[in-house]
């Protein structure tokens, strides 16, 4: 039985010093993070802000040695309660969420949050994310898109985060994946300040070597370090 010191050691040794890895905690224990943490591990994700804001709490000042990623849907009515414990929101999905998100970051004593566009790249209806499908033709939309949340005062749009699809094994993500980048790419010949637009954050347990060699910079992973999920 290997520890999620010797895996999470084991996966960030295997893959690209530039991709960052975010571990994905849901459902995950206090001593669990703090193994992980311990082992080096540098980002985490949470899908839930209910459960972010007490793993954060309970980690005190250790919870400053690592950056914290929003990776769940964010609701309105939460994101005053979010913005203090977040450095990253990945979930961003509408310039009415983008918007919404600015308008409270200064009151969260920050300035200039790093957001992503999270897109449903599979069109998945039970997914959240920005759906190109009901946007067509898409990149010209979502290059208006950058755009406007550039023109934002108090967020930073880093790029683009995709689950891919729920079904299917590695290889078939591949296209997707493909796609994802082929529009970060749009995105980023914008060259708007506002809008760097060098982040993709994709790739999971299944599929974070597919990912990869699609472009990834940003792996979330869960199962992969911590086990198999009990619930
Ligand atoms: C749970 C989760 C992951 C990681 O999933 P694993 O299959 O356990 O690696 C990645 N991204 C999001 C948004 C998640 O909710």
């Amino acid at each position: 039985m290997s520890s999620i010191r010797q895996r999470y050691r084991a996966l960030r040794s295997q893959v690209p010093e530039a991709v960052t890895i975010v571990l994905a905690a849901k459902t995950r224990t206090l001593d669990e993070v703090r193994e992980a943490l311990d082992a080096g591990a540098t980002d985490f994700g949470h899908n839930y802000v209910q459960e972010a804001a007490a793993m954060i709490a309970a980690l005190g000042a250790d919870a400053s040695r690592a950056r914290w990623h929003m990776i769940g849907h964010l609701q309105k009515n939460k994101i005053n309660q979010a913005l203090p414990l977040f450095d990253v929101v990945q979930t961003v999905d509408s310039f009415k969420s983008a918007e919404a998100i600015d308008k409270r970051v200064e009151r969260a004593g920050k300035q200039n949050l790093p957001i992503l566009l999270e897109i449903n790249v599979a069109g998945e209806t039970a997914k959240a994310g920005l759906t190109p499908e009901q946007h067509e033709p898409f990149e010209p939309y979502l290059l208006d898109l950058v755009r406007q949340i550039a023109s934002l005062q108090h967020v930073r749009l880093d790029g683009l985060m995709t689950m891919g699809p729920a079904h299917g094994d590695a290889e078939a993500m591949r296209p997707y994946f493909q796609r994802v980048r082929r529009w970060l790419e749009a995105c980023r010949s914008l060259h708007l300040p506002a809008a760097p637009m060098s982040v993709l954050s994709m790739g999971m347990t299944e599929s974070y070597e597919v990912a990869i060699e699609e472009g990834s910079t940003m792996i979330r992973v869960g199962t992969l370090v911590f086990g198999e999920r009990e619930v």
